[in-house]
């Protein structure tokens, strides 16, 4: 009854698909409105079912495709007021972005479609930048934490008991401080409001596991960074090394520019 899609994942843009029963939405929307309405297309669904967007931060991989879906489609846009604030700010339709607007709050639910989402805040270098625990009638609940620093007690308990997650594995430290970022960006990205580590989340998988987690997507892998491989196996041995056993979770990796079924 539930599937979930990330439609692009990584510093390019990112944009995830949640369908259940009538109700499908997006979380992010970092791609163009071309591209979304073509991943959603190829799933056999239309883009003019769309009940909304969940907007997690307002870093352009994560809103760029936010202007071009308002123009076709007057659909709700969620998000926090410090996310709000900065898109308003960007958008040279800025009339039709507040109608669309609808702010959301740390630890209230709000209803999309049949199914409700829960925002938590999420350590990042963006104000108000959060992660979302969305809830199915049948009890399918999917948790979302993308471009997080480090692993704080808010992010553990947004994804706690969450049977889906989707969690940034951003990069191997290694590869990052030999690798080609300037010193500036390599600290942003390895600082406690950057990017998380796939040693950081595998090491929260193996906690969220004990709590019933089945279905992983390894999401917002850094280009030059990290290699799928790397990811994989750093994750998977993080589970191992803190006494928890992979197998007992499908893992699977989010695609830069390919949609990638998660459940
Ligand atoms: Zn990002
Ligand atoms: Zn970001």
């Amino acid at each position: 009854m539930l599937q979930v899609y990330s439609l692009a994942s990584g510093s390019a843009g990112n944009c995830i698909y949640i369908k259940y029963g009538e109700t499908s939405f997006l979380v992010d929307a970092g791609i163009s409105y071309h591209r979304i309405k073509k991943a959603i297309a190829s799933l056999g669904d239309s883009i003019d079912a769309l009940q909304g967007v969940l907007i997690t931060h307002d870093h352009s991989d994560h809103t760029r495709g936010v202007e071009g879906l308002l123009k076709k489609h007057t659909i709700p846009v969620y998000t926090t007021l410090a996310t709000a604030t900065v898109l308003y700010a960007s958008s040279p339709c800025r009339e039709r972005m507040t109608a669309c607007v609808r702010t959301v709050d740390f630890g209230y639910s709000y209803d999309v479609g049949e199914v409700y989402f829960i925002p938590f805040p999420t350590p990042h270098d963006a104000a108000g930048s959060v992660g979302f625990r969305i809830v199915c009638p049948n009890g399918d609940t999917i948790g979302i934490a993308t471009d997080v620093g480090c692993v704080t007690s808010q992010v553990a308990k947004g994804l706690t008991g969450c049977n889906v997650v989707i969690l940034e594995s951003n990069h191997d430290p290694d590869m990052l401080w030999t690798g080609p970022y300037p010193s500036h960006l390599k600290k942003r990205v390895a600082s406690d409001v950057g990017h998380l580590s796939n040693q950081a989340c595998g090491e929260l998988l193996s906690t969220l596991i004990k709590t019933g987690t089945t279905d992983v997507a390894l999401f917002h892998l850094s280009k030059e960074n990290n290699t799928e491989r790397i990811a994989m196996e750093t994750v998977r041995c993080a589970i191992i090394g803190c006494g928890e056993d992979p197998d007992k979770v499908c893992i699977k990796i989010a695609k830069e520019k390919e949609t990638v079924q998660v459940v």
